[in-house]
C-alpha cells in the first residue's frame, strides 16, 4: 500500500509502498479515506517527542475511512494504555499515563490502510461527509469537552475564547454561541477575526493592540467574564484571569504560549473563580458533536485539501500560519 514514511528524526518523510498492516485480535483494518494534518506532524519534525516515537513510522492522527468495505467511520485520536485503574473501569480519559496519539505513538493515517484498536471506531453519520466528520475528529472533540461538558454557560453569559481562529478555538466560539453565550473572541491577527465575523460573532478583539482587557470591561459593561475558554496559556491567559467575573469559569486545555503563569490566588478564592484543566474528550463526545454538526448547530471548518503526493506542501502551508481550518490529506 502507499504510505508516507518517516525512517527516522534525520530523514526525509517519503511516499513509500509498504505491506497492508495485519490487525491484532483487539483490531480492526480501516481503509483510509481523509487524514487531517496536525500540529503534531510539525512536533516530530522538531523532535518533540524525544525517544517516545518508534521508527519506521506513518503519521497522520485525525483519521475517517471505510470499515470492511461499507460502514463509514472516524477513529478517536488518542488512545490510552487500557490497563490502568481508570481505564479498567472505563474512565480512559482520566488515563494514569498521557494519553498516546495516532500518527505519532502508532503508526496513523497518511496511508492506505491503518489498523486500529476496535474501541477507537466511532460511527459517522449517513448526512455527515467524510470531509467534514475529519474535520471534526481532534479540534471539535476537544472543544466540545471544554464548552459543553466542563464549563457551565447559562443563555446571556459573556464567554471569551482566545485564539479563536484556531482549530479549537473555531469551534469553541460556534458550541459557546450555541449554548446562548455572548460570545468575545481574541485573536491576534485582523483577517482571522474577519472570518470569524462571517459566524455570526459580534465583539472581536485583537489582542495585540493596547488596552484589550479594558475593552473586554467595556463591552460586558464592566461585569467582566462569566466563561473563558483558553487553549493556549502565557502571558494572555495570565492578563485575562483577572477580567474573569465573581463565580465565573475558567477552562482550559493547553499551554503553548506559555506553562508557567502566575495567579492572584486571593482574587481566584474572595470571588469564588474556578479553574478547569481539560485533556481529550470521550468517544461519546466526539459522536454528541458530530450530531450537532448534522442538526446545523455547527459548522465544520476545512482549509484546504491535498493528495496525499502533496503532502509536504500542506505541511508547509501549516508552517506559514495562515490557515483558518483543518487542512486535509485525500487519500
Ligand atoms: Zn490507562
Amino acid at each position: 500500500m502507499k504510505a508516507f514514511v518517516l525512517k527516522s528524526y534525520s530523514s526525509k518523510p517519503q511516499l513509500s509502498n509498504i505491506p497492508i498492516p495485519t490487525p491484532t485480535r483487539d483490531e480492526v483494518l480501516v481503509k483510509v479515506a481523509y487524514c487531517g494534518v496536525n500540529q503534531a506532524d510539525l512536533k516530530i519534525f522538531s523532535q518533540n517527542y524525544g525517544n517516545s516515537i518508534s521508527f519506521p513510522l506513518t503519521m497522520g492522527s485525525e483519521i475517517v475511512g471505510t470499515l470492511n468495505g461499507e460502514k463509514r467511520v472516524a477513529i478517536h485520536p488518542y488512545f490510552a494504555c487500557g490497563k490502568c485503574t481508570y481505564c479498567q473501569k472505563g474512565a480512559s480519559i482520566f488515563c494514569k499515563t498521557p494519553w498516546k496519539l495516532f500518527g505519532v505513538h502508532k503508526n496513523g493515517g497518511y496511508a492506505q490502510y491503518v489498523a486500529v484498536p476496535k474501541k477507537s471506531i466511532i460511527p459517522i453519520p449517513s448526512s455527515l461527509s467524510f470531509p467534514d466528520a475529519c474535520a471534526l475528529t481532534l479540534s471539535a472533540g476537544t472543544a466540545f469537552r471544554m464548552v459543553t461538558v466542563l464549563a457551565d454557560i447559562k443563555k446571556g453569559d459573556w464567554v471569551a475564547v482566545t485564539a479563536a481562529a484556531s482549530g479549537v478555538g473555531i469551534y469553541s466560539t460556534q458550541l459557546a454561541k450555541y449554548m446562548g453565550g455572548n460570545v468575545i473572541v481574541l485573536a491576534g491577527d485582523d483577517k482571522k477575526l474577519g472570518v470569524l465575523k462571517s459566524f455570526g460573532i459580534k465583539h472581536l478583539i485583537n489582542y495585540q493592540s493596547a488596552n484589550f482587557q479594558a475593552k473586554i470591561m467595556d463591552i460586558t459593561g464592566d461585569h467582566g467574564i462569566d466563561t473563558l475558554i483558553d487553549t493556549v496559556g502565557g502571558v494572555l491567559f495570565e492578563s485575562l484571569l483577572p477580567l474573569v467575573s465573581k463565580e465565573g469559569t475558567t477552562v482550559f486545555c493547553g499551554a503553548t504560549a506559555g506553562k508557567d503563569i502566575r495567579i492572584n490566588m486571593a482574587d481566584m478564592y474572595y470571588r469564588q473563580k474556578k479553574l478547569i484543566g481539560s485533556s481529550g474528550f470521550t468517544s461519546a463526545e466526539l459522536r454528541n458533536i458530530f450530531h450537532l454538526v448534522v442538526k446545523n448547530k455547527v459548522k465544520p471548518v476545512i482549509d484546504s485539501i491535498f493528495p496525499i503526493e502533496e503532502l509536504p506542501k500542506a505541511w508547509d502551508r501549516l508552517r506559514k500560519r495562515q490557515v483558518f481550518g483543518k487542512i486535509l490529506i485525500k487519500i
